[in-house]
Formats: structure tokens, sequence, C-alpha cells
């Protein structure tokens, strides 16, 4: 009989958290929940813990562990309650762990994904932050570990299965020419551009065809989110930014494409929903049912095909200069990215703002060699102070 993997979930509560827990349980002769982890919606991951059993959950406080401790022992479940970056940290790259699912949000999710890679562990990739953060760092660590790292941020997982299998030895060795990202141009594609400073938080997380959490909903108005993909596909596939190509495809059904020196392009369509990659990549190389529906073409009727235009999405521009520039300038643009999204989902600043804010801290400060990781996180840091200075400065 085969052992069932063991799975950790970094971000269990968050949109990707769910979708994987959603595929898990279609499979429980393949997949078992080793531990699950939340932030704020903790009623969430008591509910997840009654329903998987995991052997730990983590939480970001001590009252609140002891809180979920009670009600798990209440519920009848020995799961263990670990606390903070620490207790991430240990279910990530615990010994009897397979596969980590790295879906927390943004720059906290770096340390715990690094500690799965540097365990050697199969890590199916969603939190792009961390990889646009210190993608040298978190290179040198896979290829130093061994670690298996599987990405499912859909476009990422589409090159992927669109890539030959060693095509680690280069791309131009294996006959690629451009990787064509698309990008579905999210709820703003065609507002007038004199609208923009209007827009509500509300409209910019009511993506078209995509249902996800808030600040990557966000990122996919401003096309930032393009941007971090566009910076994540060379780190993944060791790609040059000019090499990368934004493509508009509203319809979000070709999850990205791959343009071989021959003329052929090799595309992956799907309906738009993470359990596919997700599927994809826990079961890889082979393939399950993900539960989702069989792609309808005559339903969908017509593909269209259009080029950004950087004049809307500025921080497509930024982001691409940031590629270009390499060493510390995403991780800055990152930050001041996190800074400024979380100001506009708060309504301090409007949508505009947000391009305004990464723009200055690129700007301002100079781009440095990062050569370990206590230095990410000081530029991290930096680049936030200089957001929030911003802010401050404008009186937000
Ligand atoms: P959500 O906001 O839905 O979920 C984020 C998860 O991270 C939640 O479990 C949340 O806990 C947890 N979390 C938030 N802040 C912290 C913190 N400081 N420390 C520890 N855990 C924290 O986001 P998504 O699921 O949409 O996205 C997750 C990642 O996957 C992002 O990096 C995103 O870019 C990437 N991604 C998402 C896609 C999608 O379709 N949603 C597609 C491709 C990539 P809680 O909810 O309990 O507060
Ligand atoms: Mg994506």
């Amino acid at each position: 009989m085969i052992r069932p993997q063991q799975i950790t979930v970094l971000g269990a509560t968050g949109s990707v958290g769910l979708s994987t827990l959603d595929v898990i349980a279609r499979h429980p002769e393949l997949y078992q929940v080793f531990a699950l982890t939340g932030f704020s919606r903790l009623k969430e991951l008591l509910a997840l813990c009654v329903l998987h059993s995991p052997r730990f959950a983590v939480v970001p406080q001590q009252e609140l562990a002891r809180n979920l401790q009670d009600a798990l022992a209440a519920a009848g479940l020995d799961t263990r309650v670990l606390v903070g970056e620490s207790g991430l940290c240990e279910v990530a790259a615990h010994p009897q762990v397979d596969t980590v699912l790295a879906a927390i949000v943004g720059a906290a999710g770096l340390r715990p994904t690094l500690a799965a890679v540097e365990a050697g562990k199969k890590v199916l990739l969603a939190n792009k932050e961390a990889l646009v953060m210190s993608g040298a760092l978190f290179m040198q660590a896979v290829h130093r570990s061994g670690a298996v790292l599987l990405p499912i941020d859909s476009e990422h997982n589409a090159i992927f299965q669109c890539l030959p299998a060693d095509y680690s030895k280069g791309l131009g060795t294996v006959g690629v020419r451009r990787i064509l990202l698309t990008a579905s141009g999210g709820p703003f594609r065609e507002t007038p551009l004199a609208d923009l400073m209007s827009v509500s938080p509300e409209q910019a997380c009511a993506h078209p065809n995509w249902s996800m959490g808030r600040k990557i909903s966000v990122d996919s108005a401003s096309m930032m989110n393009k941007g971090l993909e566009l910076i994540e596909a060379c780190w993944l596939f060791d790609a040059r930014p000019n090499q990368v190509e934004v493509v508009i495809h509203p319809q979000s059904v070709i999850h990205s494409m791959v343009d071989y020196v021959d003329g052929s392009v090799l595309a992956q369509l799907g309906n738009p929903d993470m359990r596919t990659p997700i599927a994809h990549a826990l079961a890889w190389p082979r393939r399950i049912d993900s539960g989702v529906a069989p792609l309808d073409l005559f339903r969908i009727a017509r593909l269209d095909f259009q080029a950004p235009d950087e004049h809307r999405f500025p921080c497509l521009r930024l982001a691409r200069q940031a590629a270009e520039a390499g060493n510390s300038a995403p991780a800055l643009l990152n930050a001041a990215n996190e800074v400024a999204v979380a100001a506009f989902l708060d309504r301090r600043i409007r949508y505009p703002e947000i391009a305004s804010i990464i723009d200055e801290v690129l700007n301002l400060e100079p781009v440095i060699a990062v050569e370990e990781l206590d230095a990410v996180f000081e530029i991290d840091l930096k680049a936030r102070t200089l957001a929030e200075h911003w802010l401050s400065r404008s009186g937000r």
C-alpha cells in the first residue's frame, strides 16, 4: 500500500489554501494533512482542523494558540498548536512532511517557505512575493538542498507544463524563443482613465474571472501581479526579463504560452480555477482529478489578445524596470507595493497613488547587491519606511 503524502498547508485559511484542501479531500488515499496555518481567520482554521485532523496547527500569538488548543480539545482532537514564525518554519521543515504548499500572502511567507526549501521538501509555490524578494538566494537554496520547486501560480504552472522536461539546460538550448505570460487585464482594463481616481477597493477586488484574496486582487487590477509574475518567471525558468512578454487575454482561458524557435507556440488552457494547477503540482508527474469542470470551448467561443497599455498600468512598467535592475530592486518594489495596497484597501489612498508610492520608493532607494537573507529584510524594511513616509507626508 502507498503511504499518503504528508502535506503542510501554509496559509490554509486563504483562497489558495482552501482550494488545496478541496483537492486533497478528493484523494484521501494519496494525501494527508500534516499541518494547517492561519493568521486572522481562526474560526475557519478550527473548522478546517475538525475536517482534516492535522498533527499541527499554527497561529500568530500565544493567547490565540491557547484558545485554539482548548477548542480543539473540546472537539476531541489532539492537534498541537504552535505559535508564530518559528511554528510556521517548524511545520514547513518537519522531517515527517513530504510536501509544503506555500500560500501565505506577501513577505510574511518568505521565512517559512525558505525553511521548506532548505529542508529539501517538495514545495508548491503560490507565495510569489517570497521569490520576488529574494530570488537569487531562494534559487540557490533550492539547488543546494535538492528541493523540488513546483509553481502553482496558474501562469507559471502553465509555462512549466509547456516547457520540455530538460528546460533547466537553458531556454535557448531547448529552443525557446519567448515566454508569453497572459494577463486578464483585471476589472479596470476598459475603465476610462479619469475614473480610476475614484475606484473603490470593492471594485478593485471584483476580478472578472478569478476569485482570490484581497491583496492579489488589487495587484491584478493594477497589473502589479503580472509584474511580480514576470520576476517570478525569470527566477523559475532562468529567463531574462526581455524573454518574457505580457499578453492581455481577457477570457483567462489560456494560462500562458511558450514560443519556440520553429514557430510552434504551446499553450495550456483550462477554466480559471486554481484547483487545476494545484492538482497538477500535487500529483506531478501524474494527473489526478481536481474537481474542475471540463473546458467548454463552444461556450467560450473566442479568445482575444491585446498588448498591455503601460500608461493605464504603470505598475507593470515599474515591475519591469525592477526586474531589469535586479539585485535589491524587486524587494523594494514588493515591499512598497505591499504598503501601498494595504493603504488602498484601508481607503487611505486613491488607486493611482499605489503606483506613485512605488515609483517614489524605487527612485529614492539605490539598488544594491543582496548576498544574505538579513539584507533582504533590511531592504524590505527600508522600502516600507519610505512608503510610510509618503503616506504621513501626504497626511494619510
Ligand atoms: P488570501 O489573502 O486569501 O490568504 C492568505 C493566507 O495567508 C491566509 O491563510 C492568511 O491567514 C495568511 N496570512 C496572512 N498574513 C499572514 C502573516 N502575516 N503571517 C502568516 N500568515 C498570514 O490570499 P491568496 O490565497 O489569494 O494568496 C496567497 C498567495 O498565493 C499570495 O502570495 C498570492 O499572490 C498567491 N497566489 C494566489 C492566487 C489565487 O488565486 N488566490 C493565484 C496565484 C498566486 P488568515 O486568512 O487566517 O488571515
Ligand atoms: Mg497568477
